[in-house]
């Protein structure tokens, strides 16, 4: 059976083939793309709607559990 997770910019839960992995490195989002980086990771789907609702409520610093500033490049870079 696929593992679910939930999408943090529409809230919808989806097997993670479907999901982008994204993690926090050095106050940087990195998109964990071979999906084996450590740590806590959050998902959302890779269309640019799921990326900028994730971006715009911060969901991000919420999922991965990081407090201050952090760099969303990466992932702003997702939803153009
Ligand atoms: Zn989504």
């Amino acid at each position: 059976m696929a593992i679910e997770r939930t999408c943090i910019g529409c809230r919808n839960r989806d097997s993670t083939d479907q999901l982008l992995r994204i993690v926090s490195k050095d106050r940087h989002i990195v998109v964990d793309v071979a999906r084996t980086a450590s740590g806590r990771g959050a998902y959302v789907h890779s269309n640019p709607k799921c990326v900028s609702q994730a971006v715009n409520r911060k969901a991000v610093t919420r999922a991965l559990r990081v407090s201050g500033d952090i760099d969303l490049t990466a992932l702003q870079d997702l939803a153009t």
